[in-house]
């Protein structure tokens, strides 16, 4: 049987990274877990449950009662993101989630409660996750670790025109707007921080295809595959 590995994508807001992991997982046969559903399935508890980010750090224990499962959807080969057994994936991905994910997300607790969950699901290898600690402190030892970025304008052009393909009304200042300040907010945090992990490999996509990526990834992962069975 083919050696299994995890791999790591981390990088910057709107860069792809969902994408790419999503191809990567499907080329590998793969299981793709988006880290960042999770932190925006937390947020969206605490606006519905009216939860400010003092009384979740001041008492965790009410991060007890939410449970965050993926759901296969074979006719869109994706994982849904499911909150307390409710199906909640288009909702965690509005602008009204997007503006408060990130001082959430800034929370140690929060942290803590879901890099648990996150290692768990990775002890098994053949995993690819995304989000922005995944190889620093996430999968500290993943044998492939990728981060991803591209200019601000470009992340956010691609964005909107996602956002518009989708029916969802959007002013392009307000999404770039909202880019630059995640970018800001999960760069400069206390606990773990955005940053590119020592052993990870930069790839900047400001001009390169959604194919352009997944082949070259894809090829990495093969050679790292290759190599670790030639060692074993
Ligand atoms: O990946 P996505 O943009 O959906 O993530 C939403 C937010 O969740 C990010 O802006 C970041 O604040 C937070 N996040 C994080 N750590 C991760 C994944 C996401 O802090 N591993």
């Amino acid at each position: 049987m083919e050696q299994k590995i995890n791999i790591a994508i981390d990088g910057h807001s709107s860069c792809g990274k969902g994408t790419l992991a999503k191809n990567l997982a499907k080329e590998l046969d793969y299981l793709f877990i988006d880290s960042g559903a999770m932190y925006r399935a937390v947020t969206l508890y605490m606006l519905n449950e009216g939860l400010t980010l003092e009384e979740v750090a001041e008492d965790p224990a009410v991060l007890g009662n939410i449970k965050i499962t993926f759901e296969y959807q074979p006719e869109k080969s994706f994982f849904e993101t499911h909150l307390n057994g409710v199906n909640v994936e288009t909702e965690i991905r509005s602008m009204r989630i997007s503006k408060f994910v990130s001082p959430v997300s800034a929370l140690p607790v929060v942290r803590d409660f879901l890099v648990v969950q996150q290692k768990k699901i990775g002890e098994n290898k053949g995993v690819v996750m995304d989000g922005r600690d995944i190889g620093t402190v996430v999968f500290p030892d993943a044998e492939l670790k990728i981060f991803m970025t591209a200019s601000p304008e470009i992340r956010a052009k691609r964005r909107y025109e996602e956002l518009q393909k989708k029916g969802v009304f959007v002013n392009y200042q307000e999404v770039l707007h909202n880019i630059k300040e995640r970018d800001h907010i999960d760069s400069t945090r206390d606990t773990s921080p955005l940053a590119k992990a020592e052993d990870a490999i930069t790839l900047d996509n400001s001009a390169m295809s959604k194919d352009e990526q997944a082949r070259l990834s894809l090829s990495w992962a093969r050679g790292v595959i290759k190599s670790l069975e030639a060692q074993s």
